[in-house]
């Protein structure tokens, strides 16, 4: 498909969905035959296709695990590339903690999408909106939106059914505007992470095949050059318990992009020196004293709010096969805990629910009707007329009628036997 990743956002790369949506874009398809035509059966390749197959809801296509790996694939395929990797943040599997990293609902600068717009420029999402810590657009001092300012849709997720980019999922309306200039009074922190983390990804994001340097590595370079080789002295400078500084330098688990955007704070090190050359000037450094908050485990409540958004966002990717009440008991909570923390997720969960059981149930209608049919079809050639009980027994049920869609079936097919010559 001739068609190129946008990379004009400022040095910001597109992210993978937007990509996706920009591709059933250029072919005058809806998103949803897209997917099904051309996405699925490269993403089961070689495996069979479940029959179930909802379009996937959540961020994690944009991420660094599994689901990022199969789409990054179908993508090349379908794309004849090979380097969509960098659309996602798979190149930092080895340098940054996945946990929380990607926002599983999109956020947007409506003024970036309208310069986009006017400028003539491609329309696109760059990767930078799927980091969840990335709260603000640093080009235009603005808080990023996450609702519709039209019809209120919050929470939205990368694709639906008829999804454009830079669109609303529900409303459909174009997302870019220009306007006042009066939102949240924003810190001086907040858009420094915000650049850091543009920074980062520019390294990974706009040209392919850079090798990124591990997570164990790179805290070991910033202590022992910056903080005399002391983790305790690193973690108190950065608002990151010793004890964990310790297990990142250890190369324990990676650590996460907080550390790497406050050392760079702290230090004035950038972000090409910390994840590619590990080649710091400590006489330029700016030594500053800043105030952290410190940096603690995911509180349990949180903790708790983050599984059951994703669960499910996972139940809706699967199409409804589980109830709200299945998520709510792999949690361990109540399905009412459920419906108060997450209305309207667990609402679309229901509806999509209801529809799926509907659907099962026609299923196992039209399988019991053929196997009537087949076992009836049999005793009248062997000129045998079989109870209705019976019946239902060699159909896999338990011989007794204890509903009038079986009666009904199997009066039908006994008439429609006895029709035949
Ligand atoms: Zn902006
Ligand atoms: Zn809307």
């Amino acid at each position: 498909m001739d068609i190129e990743m946008a990379n004009e956002v400022g040095g910001r790369g597109e992210q993978l969905s937007s990509l996706a949506l920009r591709c059933a874009e250029r072919l005058s398809v809806s998103f949803r035959d897209f997917y099904r035509e051309l996405i699925v059966p490269r993403l089961y390749e070689g495996r069979p296709i479940p029959d179930v197959r909802g379009i996937p809801v959540n961020g994690t296509v944009d991420g660094m695990l599994q689901a990022a790996n199969i789409w990054v694939k179908a993508m090349n395929s379908l794309m004849n590339r090979s380097d969509l990797r960098r659309a996602t943040l798979l190149p930092w599997r080895q340098t940054l903690a996945p946990r929380a990293l990607i926002r599983t609902h999109r956020v947007w600068c409506p003024v970036c999408l309208h310069d986009l717009a006017s400028h003539g420029k491609t329309v696109c999402e760059p990767l930078v909106w799927r980091v969840a810590d990335v709260v603000v657009c640093p080009h235009h001092r603005l808080r990023l939106e996450a609702q519709c300012p039209y019809c209120g849709r919050g929470r939205q997720p990368s694709f639906g059914a008829f999804t454009r980019v830079g669109c609303c999922r529900r409303c459909g309306k174009w997302l870019g505007r220009l306007i006042p200039d009066d939102s949240a009074p924003i810190s001086e922190q907040e858009t420094f992470l915000s650049r850091s983390v543009e920074d980062a990804l520019s390294l990974s994001n706009v040209k392919d095949g850079v090798e990124l340097i591990c997570s164990d590595v790179a805290v070991r370079a910033l202590r022992d050059v910056f903080y005399c080789g002391s983790s305790a002295q690193m973690g108190r400078a950065l608002g990151i318990l010793p004890s964990q500084v310790v297990h990142f330098a250890a190369g324990t688990f990676p650590a996460p992009l907080q550390l790497f955007v406050r050392a760079s704070y702290a230090t004035g090190a950038t972000m090409e020196q910390i994840f590619v050359t590990n080649k710091f000037e400590v006489e330029a450094s700016v030594g500053r004293k800043p105030q952290f908050e410190v940096l603690r485990a995911v509180p349990r409540q949180r903790q708790l709010g983050a599984d059951l958004v994703m669960r499910l966002n996972n139940a809706l990717a699967e199409g409804g096969t589980q109830s709200v009440g299945a998520v709510a008991a792999g949690l361990n909570i109540t399905a009412t805990t459920v419906w108060r923390r997450e209305r309207e997720l667990a609402s679309r969960l229901a509806q999509m629910h209801a529809e799926f059981v509907a659907n099962e149930t026609q299923a196992q209608k039209e399988e019991y009707r053929a196997k009537v049919r087949t076992y009836i079809t049999a005793c009248a050639a062997r000129g045998i007329t079989p109870g209705r009980r019976q019946v239902d027994t060699e159909c896999g049920g338990v011989g007794r009628f204890s509903t009038d869609w079986k009666r009904l079936i199997i009066k039908d097919a006994m008439r429609q036997v006895s029709l035949l010559p």
